[in-house]
């Protein structure tokens, strides 16, 4: 019989107290756990800022690497190893900011990576300046002045962008948290989850008061149904739901899975065909060189 792997080691945790990356932390761990998953099965892989931390907490491989680029090296690490589950750990100002290009070119590919968002509205390992998912106009103890920037809608950039599984949890709801971590890692294609996790060291606003009362689950309404399969009638329908949905913010904010898209196939399928297919397929570049090789 398979022992059940312990995922978190005994390394010291060093966030702030109440720090909502300690609830990812334990979701992350107890889903990977629950999955049955080895220490051999799961590749973490950071960015930087508080989340980046995240591997050095987790029994399994990992890497801690420059700032946006998780994205990059975790797809690397993918397609080296397609049967790796790999899953990025940034904040929003390291994926949202420096890093979105290669957050918006992965959901395009779909390599099958999960990328969890650590989103605090802050740039909290760097004294708490305003991050792209803070709202404009909104002040946190740590700013001078009111936000000058306007906010990016993750969910709806994960969407628009491909990936295939798109959620929002809460790092205080670790139970449905986890449930949601299984269900991205166990997803062929890319999955994003943006974690609403509260910085009480440098954001006073979104606070887990300020959340708890707040955060409404998606699964509570049984008319709910993110999932698109193939030769779905309803996908524009759905499509569409999912992205005014994630516009809901204010009084209620809604977590749980937002969209599923089952018809795109994963970029390893995509690659298994085109390689197996290699000969068939006429090459992309004709020879235009002239005679005199101008
Ligand atoms: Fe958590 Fe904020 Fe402290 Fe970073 S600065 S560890 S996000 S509470």
């Amino acid at each position: 019989m398979k022992m059940v792997h312990n995922f978190r080691n005994d390394i010291t945790v060093d966030w702030c107290p109440g720090c909502g990356d300690f609830g990812i932390l334990t979701a992350l761990t107890s889903a990977l756990s629950e999955l049955n998953l080895g220490s051999h099965d799961v590749a973490i892989i950071s960015g930087i800022g508080c989340s980046g931390k995240t591997p050095h907490y987790v029994n399994a491989a990992g890497a801690h690497t420059l700032h946006g680029r998780a994205i990059p090296v975790a797809v690397g690490v993918k397609l080296t190893n397609p049967h790796l589950k790999v899953i990025v750990t940034g904040g929003d100002g390291d994926l949202m900011s420096i890093g979105a290009g290669h957050l918006v070119a992965e959901g395009r590919r779909n390599s099958g990576i999960t990328v969890l968002m650590y989103d605090n509205a802050v740039y909290g390992l760097t004294k708490g300046q305003a991050a792209p998912t803070l709202k404009l106009g909104v002040q946190t103890k740590s700013l001078a002045r009111p936000n000058i920037y306007d906010a990016i809608n993750p969910i709806m950039l994960a969407i628009s962008s491909g990936y295939s599984f798109v959620a929002r949890g809460f790092s205080f709801e670790i139970a449905h948290l986890k449930n949601i971590i299984k269900q991205a890692i166990m997803f062929p294609g890319s999955s994003f989850i943006d974690i609403l996790q509260p910085c009480p060291t440098y954001n006073n606003i979104n606070t887990m008061d300020w959340y708890k009362k707040r955060v409404y689950k998606l699964d509570d309404d049984k008319s709910w149904d993110p999932v698109i399969t193939e030769n779905d009638p309803k996908a524009e329908e759905k499509y569409n739901k999912a992205i005014e949905k994630s516009f809901e913010w204010g009084d209620k904010i809604p977590i749980g899975v937002f969209y599923v898209n089952k018809k795109v196939p994963p970029f390893t399928e995509r690659l298994k065909q085109y390689v197996d297919n290699y000969e068939q397929i006429p090459p992309a570049v004709q020879d235009v060189s002239t005679e005199d090789g101008k």
